[in-house]
């Protein structure tokens, strides 16, 4: 059976690349944005009831990982990117129908557009359905999960005092909360995991429409060198 999905909205995030999104939801609470729903779902109709909700699912294409060729086995980044998984058994973007599922939690609830924190969506990501988190159902206390039982450490990230400095200031500009942002990201090591770094070797990453950069010192250590509007 073949059956056709069209997205209910877009989500305007503030990760406009994939490095150094979080693996998962609500790793960085100040992870921001704003889904825009589409025709007939932008009437208030659509959403009524759902201010009543603290956390939503949500259900989306992962746009940019969608492939012709299904894959039975991927190598989760959680695992360290050399050891093999049915896909099944992970949460993989590159997987069949290219679906993915995060909850998220629902700030605002406005005519035509949803505001959201916590989340882990690329600028742009198409989203097919929204459902209530229901905390009953949805929460299992004894849940096991043998690969991915705790959240990863974060690792300590300091700042240069021109970073911190141009962070509050774009922050301030931007009304979004960029320091914790970009702590909350980096704290996750968005480098990956095979990858030793040179401490001279500069990382970068875009967030709302600034670009970060950061170098390792140390192997655990992050040290945030710039954060400087894109031209
Ligand atoms: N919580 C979701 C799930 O379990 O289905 C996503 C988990 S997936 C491991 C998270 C990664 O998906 C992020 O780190 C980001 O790099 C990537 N991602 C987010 N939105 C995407 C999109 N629209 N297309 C491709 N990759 C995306």
């Amino acid at each position: 059976m073949q059956h056709s999905v069209t997205p209910v909205g877009i989500v305007h995030s503030c990760f406009k690349e994939k490095f150094a999104i979080p693996r998962q939801p609500r790793l960085a609470p100040a992870a921001r944005g704003v889904l825009e729903l589409l025709p007939p779902f932008d009437q208030g109709d659509a959403v009524q009831g759902l201010e009543q909700v603290s956390h939503v699912w949500l259900l989306f294409l992962f746009h940019q990982a969608l492939e012709e060729k299904p894959r039975l086995k991927v190598r989760p980044p959680r695992l360290g990117g050399n050891k093999s998984m049915g896909v099944f058994a992970t949460r993989a973007t590159h997987r069949p129908n290219g679906i993915g599922q995060s909850v998220v939690r629902l700030e605002a609830v406005e005519p035509g557009r949803l505001l959201l924190s916590g989340i882990d969506l690329l600028d742009g990501t198409p989203v097919l359905d929204i459902k209530p988190y229901v905390p009953y159902a949805d929460s299992i206390d004894n849940a096991i999960n043998q690969m991915a039982s705790d959240a990863p450490l974060p690792i300590n990230v300091q700042w240069s005092d021109s970073a911190l400095h141009q962070a509050h200031e774009h922050a301030l500009r931007l009304a979004e909360p960029l320091v914790e942002l970009i702590e909350q990201c980096l704290a996750q090591d968005p480098r990956p995991a095979y990858q030793v770094p040179a401490p001279e070797r500069v990382y970068g990453v875009k967030f709302w429409d600034v670009q970060v950069r950061w170098h390792y010192p140390q192997p655990e250590v992050i040290r945030v060198l710039e954060v400087a509007r894109e031209a």
